[in-house]
């Protein structure tokens, strides 16, 4: 309407009124009208004038709306106007092209447009009660006189559409249920782009991405454990190994030498905690690797006494022990291990939360000969996860819930 205004070169709310009336567009241009003054409940105006100009972040626009009602209830645009020239909108994220319904393209200006669907009759404003009358009809006789309807072929609207960007691509189905369709302006059919990946160039032969294989480096036994429960996901968290690296404890040298610890001493928390318990974490070595030929472990925390050894699995603050065998098997292999060595004669087990207090676990002390059901457990799913290790398809299962890896397992699958 703004186009065929300019041309006529009609100015003037009457004027525009006469040709919104001649072109059956009085609706929208009552519409049009609505938004341009705040009504009797501004809020709702506000948010319908937003809905208009398909403000997303509405809520940001409406709160520094009802900010400016406080302010100035009878005359709010002004301060509207000035309070969200100091907003900054949210960054918009993971945003694509934006796909714009006709009558909202219509004014915006784009480097490169799409039109899509460049066919008679697509863009139309929607139905009318005279739906059924011909157009021909419109222009004589009787129904001479009754707005016209758009068609989607006014040209002055097909010119609006088309000259959206500086670069234009009309885009059209060649055929629609109803059979082949004839587009507005027949275009150039662009060469068949490459292929862009192997799924486009074998469509017989879908792409499916081997499963990993693992060099034959000895795996870390809790890798093996969560290899039971899903071999995918134990083989992508392989690398790097996270667990234990954001402990709290890595904050302590290695030997625990707690006369060089002068900083920590300080500390109002740790302080207190570190004379509490040097006895424990004097000479304490953290995350000792033990490399095997089979499998590898890492040890939270190894302090030697003499002939006894105290192993402590290191925890978060507040952190309950995890020593089931179904949840840890480090220390069960290596309390079965030391117990076979010539010089050691007891081995004592604990958890220790950062900042808590050691706590014995099992038995708290074992010695040679005594009975290892938490071993005896774990032993033949070690030796179950060394039989397959090597092969890493996903297994999916419950344990899926608390995986990490947002199905990436299944990607390719689709
Ligand atoms: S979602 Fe389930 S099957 Fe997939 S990697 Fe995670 S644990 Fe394995």
């Amino acid at each position: 309407m703004g186009r065929k205004a300019l041309r006529l070169g009609l100015a003037g709310e009457e004027a525009l009124r006469a040709l919104a009336e001649r072109e059956g567009l009085e609706a929208e241009w009552e519409a049009f009208l609505r938004l341009r003054t705040p009504g009797p409940d501004p809020e709702a105006w506000a948010e319908a004038a937003l809905e208009a100009l398909g403000v997303e972040a509405k809520e940001v626009f409406l709160s520094r709306f009802r900010m400016a009602l406080r302010v100035d209830r009878g005359e709010p645009l002004a301060w509207w106007r000035s309070l969200l020239l100091d907003e900054v909108l949210p960054p918009e994220v993971g945003r694509g092209v934006a796909v714009l319904p006709p009558l909202r393209a219509t004014g915006v200006r784009a480097r490169r447009a799409y039109v899509l669907e460049w066919v008679a009759g697509r863009y139309t404003l929607g139905e009318r009660e005279d739906y059924f009358l011909l157009e021909d009809l419109r222009e004589q006789g009787l129904l001479k006189g009754l707005p016209r309807r758009l068609r989607g072929l006014d040209p002055l609207f097909l010119e609006e559409l088309s000259t959206r960007g500086e670069e234009v691509v009309l885009l059209y189905p060649e055929a629609g249920p109803g059979g082949p369709v004839e587009p507005l302006a027949a275009g150039e059919r662009p060469e068949a782009l490459p292929p862009a990946s192997r799924l486009e160039a074998l469509p017989q032969a879908p792409f499916r991405p081997a499963h990993p294989t693992s060099p034959a480096s000895p795996p870390h036994v809790e890798a093996l454990r969560r290899y039971l429960e899903c071999p995918f996901r134990a083989y992508l968290e392989r690398y790097p190994l996270r667990d234990g690296e954001e402990s709290p404890w890595r904050a302590l040298p290695s030997p625990v030498d707690l006369g060089a610890l002068g900083g920590l001493f300080a500390d109002g928390r740790v302080g207190p905690w570190l004379r509490a318990h040097g006895a424990h974490l004097q000479g304490l070595r953290l995350y000792v690797l033990w490399p095997g030929r089979r499998y590898r472990l890492r040890l939270d925390g190894v302090r030697w006494e003499g002939r006894a050894v105290h192993l402590y699995r290191l925890l978060g603050e507040g952190a309950e022990p995890d020593l089931s065998p179904k949840r840890r098997w480090t220390e069960w292999l290596a309390l079965k291990a030391l117990l076979q060595r010539e010089d050691v004669e007891a081995v004592h087990l604990w958890a220790w939360p950062w900042l808590g207090r050691p706590r014995p676990v099992g038995k708290g002390v074992y010695r040679k000969g005594d009975a290892l059901p938490a071993f005896k457990e774990v032993e033949p799913l070690l030796e179950k996860a060394l039989r397959s290790w090597g092969a890493f398809p996903p297994r999916p299962g419950p344990h899926c819930h608390a995986c990490g890896l947002t199905d990436l397992c299944r990607k390719e699958e689709e």
